[in-house]
């Protein structure tokens, strides 16, 4: 393996067996995904990426990553190619006891006694396929520590909620949140294809409260119809795409037959941890009801994987735009290179990185949390350094209910007569002459 593809796999904590897993490769299999860029080109401090444009633009992407092939033949041999693509059997068998993530991780004292007071609070569930992408030796993995529960979890430190951006405050009916003035979020369920351990709905979601049931969804449906400024309907939960088809279908039915709703988002996690659910049957549903946008939750480039590049390239191609939104997690995400590899991903994967969220202070985040400089210095990092689409909005959920405010870094210095001055992405300051005020100073 290469120092630069060592390095994407130590960023992620997944600096395992790849060499193992192409060894095993039998010759028909497709090429790897992880690239190996050729050392004596490929300048030393730019991450590899996980995937290869070429495979992208030849459509010819592998159906199971490197990773998940080993995975598989090392823990599910027996299972049928049918059964492991199948998104029902992926929930089937998804990981939620002690007993079952000590199966395929090696649980440390401090995993095993946060997962045995899991108890009540936010569930535990990891699909086989999203398994795969952990490294099962090294409890720092990045992506095994947001789906695995660590003691810090039960830690509430100042300034957190568990419902800091009261939402609850800002619902008029039960799972529907109306903060912003033509747009609502619609809680549709209360559960997910994997739990993040640091979700901002953990006070709700798999605590069965929010159940995907006719009766509730048909008053969230009246109190939309009798809003009419109401345009905007964002359907989250949980996650709306653990939905069935036809429940889906009723549900975007239902709204679009509302004459001023004119767009309508679905916010999920799915095509990360669950890829299996883009099907063909599940984006005809989908495509019947335009407008309708996607916002994925991608959070590392390790999650962009062929399955998940083939779930995008499905949604995109039905002309369903497709935005990411990110959480800034310490120890996971908060370097620049790592960043710059997932929005790369990313865009390849049709996918433009939307937002990146500043981690919300729910109770026991403490070791999720950045700085807000850590954020500004990741987008100091990419604004100027990479294609402007690559570049999200970095944002704070104001607590309270606030709404969005995004952060810039200072680029406005100061002005100087009538010229402002600007810093670039070097460093470098630059006048800009300012309208009005530069035709005064000339007077
Ligand atoms: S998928 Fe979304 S709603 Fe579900 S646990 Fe993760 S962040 Fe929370």
């Amino acid at each position: 393996m290469t120092q630069l593809s060592a390095r994407l796999d130590s960023m992620a904590g997944l600096g395992r067996n790849l060499q193992e897993v192409d060894a095993g490769a039998s010759p028909d299999d497709p090429p790897s995904f992880v690239t190996e860029p050729d050392p004596s080109t490929a300048p030393a401090n730019v991450p590899a990426l996980p995937i290869q444009l070429e495979h992208l633009l030849a459509r010819r992407l592998p159906r199971i990553g490197p990773r998940t092939r080993m995975f598989r033949r090392a823990h599910f041999a027996d299972v049928k190619d049918s059964d492991w693509h199948d998104w029902k059997w992926q929930l089937r068998h998804s990981f939620k006891t002690t007993e079952q993530l000590a199966r395929v991780l090696e649980l440390t004292a401090e995993e095993r006694a946060a997962l045995d007071r899991c108890g009540s609070l936010l569930p535990v569930a990891v699909t086989p396929y999203y398994m795969s992408l952990l490294d099962g030796f090294d409890a720092d993995c990045g992506l095994r520590r947001t789906v695995v529960p660590v003691q810090n979890e039960f830690l509430r430190t100042p300034g957190e909620a568990d419902d800091p951006l009261d939402e609850d405050g800002h619902s008029p009916v039960p799972g529907l949140v109306h903060r912003y003035p033509d747009r609502v979020l619609f809680l549709v369920l209360d559960r997910c294809a994997t739990y993040c351990r640091y979700c901002t709905r953990s006070r709700v979601v798999g605590q069965d409260e929010l159940r995907p049931g006719r009766e509730r969804w048909d008053t969230a449906l009246d109190y939309i119809r009798s809003h009419p400024e109401i345009r905007d309907v964002l359907l989250s939960g949980g996650d709306p795409l653990t939905l069935s088809d036809e429940r889906l279908d009723y549900l975007l039915g239902e709204l679009r037959r509302i004459p001023h709703v004119q767009f309508v988002r679905i916010g999920t996690k799915v095509p990360a941890v669950l890829p299996q659910r883009i099907t063909p049957a599940l984006v005809k549903v989908l495509r019947r009801h335009h407008p309708l946008w996607l916002s994925l939750h991608f959070l590392h480039p390790a999650e962009c994987t062929p399955e998940s590049a083939a779930a995008c390239r499905r949604l995109a191609d039905a002309g369903i735009p497709l935005g990411s939104q990110t959480v800034l997690l310490k120890g996971v995400n908060d370097d620049v290179a790592v960043m710059k590899a997932l929005v790369h991903s990313l865009l390849m994967m049709r996918v433009r990185p939307y937002y990146l969220y500043q981690c919300d202070p729910i109770s026991g985040s403490s070791h999720f949390r950045t700085t807000v400089e850590k954020g500004l210095e990741i987008i100091r990092g990419l604004r100027g350094f990479t294609t402007g689409y690559a570049v999200p909005t970095y944002v704070i959920d104001a607590p309270g209910g606030g709404g969005k405010i995004a952060l810039q870094p200072d680029c406005l210095v100061g002005r100087d007569g009538g010229d402002v001055l600007l810093r670039n992405y070097e460093g470098n300051i630059h006048r800009y002459p300012d309208g009005q005020a530069a035709l005064e100073a000339a007077r």
